[in-house]
């Protein structure tokens, strides 16, 4: 007998993820799955057929004000249509098998809180429901009984590698970070980078804020809050090394000096299809590597001094409490800040240490409310 078709919602489905989400999708078998729910903000004709082309129930546009134009772009069909925020929330709510969290920034939080509440499975590709919420966001899934799959490609790899071994056994985690395009640049040259030139990452496509945030290492460093949460590890064992050519994605180093890696092409799709096809494998016609064409693969320590965002990462390690929500808050402001112009790319870490050190030593959030309260004045500090 078939087995019945697994639902999926994909919060952020107009994004780069979201995009690699269904292009993945198509590479299944169209009757092992339905679409639920797609969720954009921005990008409503995009948004619409993607609705149309994978006949999804509903489709929510998170900005209120492009109702309309998304009701007339899905005129004529049964879709359902809504916007709005709170649309975003009541969309994951609905219980679904599947939900793939990849909306950009801490507004994926709430809808994502949403939808772990319901339990199922969920891929996250959302870091900062971790970096944010770390505590709270891990109690409210093993509350619900959710299985959380990471969709970001070094905690996916760890994943991979620590299946069926025990997590005693764990000496560290080695986050592998490519060190974006400025990671032989001197300081003097970054001051006057522009917000396209940063966008440019070498190896990977991806949604302009995190490729801005790869080329600053503020990636690597919601990723270093990120693994600690997810992987429940102390601040020792989260390493860092920089490995340009991006095809070693994670390493975990094990009591005994083994070290377990996952290697790959550097391809969202792949980390994507590993949590959609969960515990199973999925055929993907992905780039194959090529050990014989690969001349070398190299690693090096990261220059804090250059990319300040990984010491101020090591700090929220070790502080913990609300460091966590309060870089986020602040960094997704100064990077703001950035793309309109109004700062510069060094002013980024600048801002981020300035309501690091005005909000140090508060308790960890531990609902919603406080979350986005902590949020608010992380960025009215860093806004200056
Ligand atoms: P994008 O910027 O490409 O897409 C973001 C998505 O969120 C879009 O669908 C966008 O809609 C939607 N969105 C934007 N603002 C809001 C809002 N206020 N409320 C609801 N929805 C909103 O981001 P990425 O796909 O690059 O990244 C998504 C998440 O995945 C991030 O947390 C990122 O850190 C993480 N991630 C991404 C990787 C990548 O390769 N891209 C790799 C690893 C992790 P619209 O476009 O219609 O405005
Ligand atoms: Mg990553």
């Amino acid at each position: 007998m078939a087995a019945s078709p697994r639902s999926i919602t994909i919060l952020g489905a107009t994004g780069s993820i979201g995009v690699s989400t269904l292009d993945v999708l198509r590479h299944m078998e169209p009757e092992a799955f339905t679409i639920e729910a797609l969720t954009g903000a921005s990008n409503i004709p995009l948004l619409a057929q993607q609705a149309k082309a994978c006949h999804a129930r509903l489709a929510v546009t998170a900005d209120e004000a492009r109702y309309h134009d998304l009701r007339d772009a899905l005129s004529g069909t049964d879709i359902e249509v809504a916007a709005g925020r709170q649309a975003v929330i009541e969309a994951a709510s609905r219980p679904v098998d599947v939900t793939m969290a990849a909306i950009v920034g801490i507004a994926g939080l709430a809808p994502t809180l949403a939808a772990v509440r319901h339990g199922g499975t969920i891929a996250l590709a959302n870091k900062e429901c971790l970096v944010c919420a770390g505590s709270l966001f891990m109690r409210e899934c093993e509350t619900h009984g959710v299985t959380l799959l990471p969709v970001d490609s070094e905690h996916n790899a760890i994943y991979q590698v620590l299946a069926g071994q025990r997590r005693e056994a764990v000496q560290s985690i080695i986050l592998t970070a490519s060190g974006g395009p400025f990671r032989t640049w001197g300081r003097e040259r970054m001051a006057n980078v522009t917000a396209q030139t940063a966008a440019d990452h070498p190896n990977w496509s991806m949604g302009l804020k995190i490729s801005i945030d790869s080329a600053s290492m503020f990636n690597k460093a919601l990723e270093m809050i990120e693994a600690q949460h997810l992987f429940t590890l102390t601040p020792e064992q989260v390493e860092v090394i920089v490995h340009p050519q991006s095809i070693v994605h994670s390493m975990v180093r094990y009591c005994d000096g083994s070290v377990l890696a996952q290697l790959g092409p550097a391809d969202m799709r792949i980390p994507i299809a590993y949590a959609l096809a969960w515990p199973d494998r999925m055929e993907l016609p992905a780039d194959r590597l090529d050990f014989t064409a690969l001349s070398r693969l190299d690693f090096e320590a990261p220059d804090e001094a250059r990319f300040p965002a990984i010491m101020l990462a090591r700090r929220a390690l070790a502080e913990g409490g609300a460091s966590g929500a309060v870089l986020n808050g602040a960094k997704e402001a100064a990077l703001d800040g950035f793309i309109e112009g109004r700062i510069g790319f060094l002013d980024m870490a600048d801002r981020v240490e300035l309501a690091m050190e005005s909000l140090a030593g508060l308790p960890e959030p531990q609902t919603l409310s406080e979350v986005e309260a902590l949020d608010r004045q992380a960025r009215t500090i860093a806004r200056g």
